[in-house]
């Protein structure tokens, strides 16, 4: 373990660790953060009386929204939600933008070395170590992505080759070339990189790839494509959870458990109902999450909108006390659709599609009026594989039947050429609602 003195703590010690330096970083957060200070204010929050975790759940959560406001107009560039003096920032990331105008993250020196120890104690729990050569396949840019995980790799001692202006095929050939032994993709990614590599007459089974860590995407833990990446590679693929915003909040281990564990000496990870009490094990909620050590942009309870299934740590059987989130991030608030009025969550489908045989990695998803009645339809359109030994009608019906079982909708499935739809090289947009959004 990175840090076993804290991945092996009794919980109720780390309970009250973790509630100790929630009010260390909420003082903070008031003293030099203008925004928290507002919020704080506003809500008749004395900073400086957190003693218990009833204290923690009336402090009020931090929405997305709420930061691009702050970053708003002509203050400056990351707005009043900046806690340190303009001339400490290191490090310029923001947001993809993807569900509106990108928030702008200022972290300085200190708060990067931060990032950096979190992304250790991921690595290091998926067996990372000093002999492994890793590989990062992704263009260093504006987007946070996989920058920590780079820095992260230096720090456990481990050697890393940047992949970053490569094209697909480029960086197949230097993971062969060179016997990389672990990469760092998105779950789409692995995949793609795996059918370039074929493409390029390299077997990925038969490169030195023995490790991938993912992020981006909930897919490494989703159990088909999880399986489908193993194989493709001959690799174990492990997960991670993380934002922008707060930084790498749960990661898989080499245990048998399928999910994440919460890091938390890093932070405090709710997870919530509707009326904001904390779900019990077993049960589906919210992540509300406070990283505990920031400096130059705290967040207070901040909202993720991704939602998980809480479990108790013995569910996984590596000694770490740190919660567990069963089969990872489920999904994001955000991607759910309503559908007939049945929810649908695009990890199901997702992980159907990979499931079944014949069907290629790449699909995508429709969902849109039915031209001639008055409900809603799921367009599935799947490629079949360059090996297929049925023919489109079959591979569709079975499709169809394993999506009604997955998801209890009858789905339209369209099954078209190998590589008919185009690939991603971070993160996958497969799904589009045409429907009328004000019904
Ligand atoms: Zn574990």
């Amino acid at each position: 373990m990175w840090n076993p003195l804290v991945e092996r703590m009794a919980p109720d010690e780390l309970r009250e660790l973790q509630v100790r330096r929630f009010g260390r970083q909420l003082a903070y957060a008031y003293e030099n953060s203008p925004f928290y200070r507002r919020k704080l204010d506003d809500a008749g929050i004395d900073p400086d009386g957190i003693e218990r975790l009833a204290d923690v759940r009336r402090v009020p959560t931090t929405d997305k929204a709420e930061l691009r406001d702050a970053q708003t107009g002509d203050l400056f560039l990351y707005g009043d939600l900046l806690a340190t003096d303009p001339g400490d920032v290191t490090e310029y990331h923001q947001t993809s933008g993807t569900t509106g105008q990108p928030v702008r993250q200022a972290d300085s020196w200190r708060d990067w070395e931060w990032w950096g120890d979190c992304w250790a104690t991921v690595l290091w729990a998926q067996g990372f170590r000093p002999d492994d050569r890793v590989f990062f396949p992704f263009s260093y840019n504006v987007f946070v992505a996989f920058w920590a995980a780079h820095y992260a790799c230096e720090r456990i001692g481990a050697e890393v080759v940047p992949g970053g202006n490569l094209s697909s095929a480029q960086r197949v050939v230097k993971i062969d070339d060179l016997d990389v032994t672990a990469f760092a993709s998105t779950p789409t990614y692995a995949l793609r990189l795996a059918e370039v590599a074929r493409e390029e007459g390299i077997d990925p089974t038969d490169t030195a790839v023995s490790r991938i860590v993912c992020a981006g995407e909930p897919g490494a833990s989703v159990p088909g494509t999880k399986a489908r990446i193993e194989s493709e590679w001959g690799a174990d693929v492990y997960d991670h959870a993380g934002a922008t915003e707060t930084g790498a909040w749960g990661f898989s281990c080499t245990g048998e458990a399928v999910g994440l564990h919460m890091n938390e000496a890093q932070f405090l990870v709710e997870v919530l109902d509707e009326a904001g009490e904390p779900v019990s094990p077993g049960e589906i909620g919210e992540v509300v999450v406070t990283p505990l050590d920031r400096a130059a942009q705290p967040y207070i309870r901040f909202r993720l909108r991704d939602r998980v299934e809480l479990a108790d740590p013995e569910v996984c059987d590596c000694g770490r006390t740190y919660r567990f989130a069963v089969g990872g991030v489920l999904g994001r608030d955000d991607d759910l659709r309503k559908v007939n009025g049945v929810l649908l969550a695009p990890t199901a489908i997702e992980d159907t599609v990979r499931a079944v045989e014949y069907v290629a990695d790449e699909f995508r998803v429709v969902i849109e009026a039915h031209p001639a009645k008055d409900i809603d339809q799921v367009r599935v359109i799947a490629e079949r594989t360059p090996d297929a030994a049925r023919d489109d009608r079959a591979i569709a019906t079975a499709l169809r039947a394993e999506l009604k079982g997955a998801t209890n909708l009858s789905c339209r499935i369209e099954v078209v050429p190998y590589e008919a739809l185009d690939r991603f090289e971070l993160k996958a947009d497969r799904v589009t609602d045409t429907r009328d959004r004000h019904e």
